[in-house]
């Protein structure tokens, strides 16, 4: 049996009148019909300028993007920066487009969700909302390694929006004076698992380059490279392309961090090191837990991205928990698939629960391997009601010229659709 291409999009809804409808599924409250619908969008990443874009051009909602940073950093393909390959410019872009197409823009941080008034607390202001889209992402758990706190600065980790400088300053102070580099990758789930060993390709590369003296030393807390299904291509990767230059210890997990020293307790023992990206375990944002949306991660209700404990919540992106890829490409296509689900509440719709297989939104991830090669990896989910989803992953078995070319005119192609 196969899927539904998309669970939402207008042929899955039934279309009716704002008044008298009765809801067929969680969330169908229609918001009425005078006033245009206030659409509160925390975050402006992969997921968040998704929803911004699909919803500002319609005239019956009125979007605002609640966001402190004043312009977007790509995580995926910023490895090319963090190795000196390209400018950071080239992976940034200004929110300057939203401005001219009318968005309404709140350069801050959102601090507190308050449910009851159905509210964002920012520093300076409460901003009412009728339905809230949160993608605000991920934060570190730094607890995880004693003594981490206290050394944040000189281990970042660089898998957010502009932490990606801190990182480019250890590898070039490696690439310069040699020793042993630490890349860690902690257990799933956390934001794209491949990027950790795509870090480790493209600074080895730099090595036999530079002729740098020294190792880069992968600790990984899993038995093999994740998601399982890319195990193989990176270790063979590994070994063929690196193997002067890289040594991979698996199933080792970082315990607490020396910086007096420069030494990292491990399950494998004391590790001495010169420089280190380590990538720590991640959950949601605190967002998430202030507004009792989930612990770990926010709890949604599969195929729409509505909050279990709020219908006028969603959450997109690596801040929800369900097993779809902390990608960014999912949390694009979740935002689309959300900004039509909101327009059809708002136009009244009642929205029927699937009763057959639904496709979900679609992963795509890269991995470097060389400057110029990678490793593709689509990962399909589907599911059925009331099952969880299933994941079905198309992986190269070799990196290739065809993938690293394809990797750079995706992320083109989609922060044009972002930012363009
Ligand atoms: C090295 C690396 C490589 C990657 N490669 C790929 C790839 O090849 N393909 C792929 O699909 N994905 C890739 N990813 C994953 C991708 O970056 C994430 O999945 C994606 O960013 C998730 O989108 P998001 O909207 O959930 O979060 P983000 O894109 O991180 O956006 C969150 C936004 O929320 C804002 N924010 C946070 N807290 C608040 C708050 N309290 N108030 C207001 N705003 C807030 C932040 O400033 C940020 O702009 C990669 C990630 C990394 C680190």
């Amino acid at each position: 049996m196969h899927a539904t291409p998309h669970p939402l999009t207008r042929r899955h809804v039934l279309q009716g009148t704002a008044l008298g409808l009765t809801a067929l599924a969680t969330g169908c409250a229609s918001i009425g019909t005078s006033a245009k619908a206030r659409v509160v969008v925390v975050g402006g990443g992969w997921g968040g300028l998704a929803v911004v874009r699909a919803l500002q051009a319609d005239a019956s909602v009125q979007v605002t993007l609640i966001e402190p940073n004043e312009g977007f950093m790509s995580c995926p393909l910023s490895a090319h920066y963090i190795v000196g390959l390209q400018p950071a410019a080239d992976f940034q872009r200004s929110y300057a487009k939203l401005d001219e197409l009318g968005v309404r823009r709140v350069r801050e941080r959102a601090l507190e969700i308050d449910r009851v008034k159905a509210q964002v607390v920012t520093a300076s202001q409460r901003i009412g909302y009728d339905f809230l889209v949160l993608s605000p992402g991920i934060e570190y758990m730094e607890e995880a390694i004693a003594g981490y706190a206290q050394a944040r600065d000189q281990l970042p980790v660089g898998f957010r929006a502009f932490e990606q400088a801190a990182v480019k300053r250890e590898v070039d102070a490696f690439l310069t004076n040699g020793g042993t580099f630490v890349i860690s990758a902690p257990k799933p789930p956390y934001r794209c698992p491949p990027a950790p060993y795509e870090r480790a390709f493209l600074i080895a590369e730099q090595m036999k380059k530079r002729g740098t003296k020294g190792k880069i030393l992968i600790l990984d807390a899993n038995p093999a490279p994740t998601p399982p299904p890319i195990a193989q291509p990176i270790l063979n990767a590994m070994k063929s392309v690196y193997g002067a230059q890289i040594e991979y210890l698996p199933s080792t997990d970082i315990n607490a961090v020396d910086m007096g020293k420069r030494t990292l307790q491990t399950s494998d023992g004391d590790i001495a090191f010169q420089h280190a990206n380590l990538v720590l375990p991640m959950r949601a944002s605190g967002l998430v837990r202030q507004a009792g949306l989930g612990e770990r991660w926010a709890a949604v209700k599969l195929p729409r991205f509505l909050s279990q404990a709020d219908d006028k919540i969603y959450v997109i992106g690596d801040a929800q928990g369900t097993p779809l890829p902390k990608s960014g490409h999912v949390a694009f296509n979740t935002g689309k698939q959300v900004a039509e689900d909101i327009l059809a509440r708002v136009a009244g719709t009642v929205i029927a629960e699937p009763t057959g297989t639904v496709d979900l939104p679609l992963g795509i991830c890269w991995a470097n391997v060389t400057h110029d090669t990678a490793i593709n990896i689509n990962v399909a989910s589907s599911m059925q009601p009331g099952q969880p989803p299933k994941l079905k992953f198309s992986v190269d078995a070799v990196h290739n010229a065809r993938s690293g070319a394809g990797a750079v005119s995706w992320g083109n192609g989609m922060w044009k659709a972002m930012l363009g």
